[in-house]
């Protein structure tokens, strides 16, 4: 979620990547800035937290930069994922928007940080999942040009 400089939520949203259609972009992070630049085009980020429940990957803190927000506070490392512990990789002009940015970890209780690292394990499973179903479907279909097993003919 997205809090403004007076502390109320100005735009909130969650990962939609597999709802109703595969977006690669809908991470959380996009979604929250997606909305809010629709709705406020003319407003600055200074001032404005974003609160999410992992560290970004490389695409939302690439995005975070790029919008100016100027903080972001993380519930949860993300070992696989994060990006924020590999700034330095960054192109030069990307390290400077970084520079008037502050990421840290969000001071929160111990059951609120594992509830966001349950939430995203349990999503990153069922896409493990959803890849697994897919990967059998196009084995199914070369098989058998375009019919499911049970009804094709030897
Ligand atoms: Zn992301």
């Amino acid at each position: 979620m997205l809090v403004n400089p007076r502390g109320t939520v100005g735009a909130q949203g969650q990962n939609t990547v597999f709802y109703r259609h595969f977006r690669s972009d809908l991470h959380a992070e996009m979604v929250v800035m997606n909305a809010f630049e629709e709705q406020h085009p003319e407003v600055t980020m200074r001032g404005y937290t974003l609160l999410c429940s992992l560290k970004p990957c490389p695409m939302c803190f690439a995005r975070l930069l790029a919008a100016g927000v100027q903080t972001v506070k993380f519930l949860a490392e993300d070992t696989w994922e994060g990006m924020v512990n590999h700034r330095q990789y960054l192109p030069a002009a990307w390290q400077r928007l970084g520079q008037r940015q502050a990421i840290g970890q969000a001071e929160v209780s111990k059951s609120l940080r594992q509830f966001a690292l349950d939430t995203s394990t349990r999503a990153a499973r069922d896409y493990g999942r959803a890849e697994t179903e897919k990967a059998s479907f196009r084995e199914a279909l070369s098989r058998g040009s375009g019919q499911d097993e049970g009804a094709s003919f030897h």
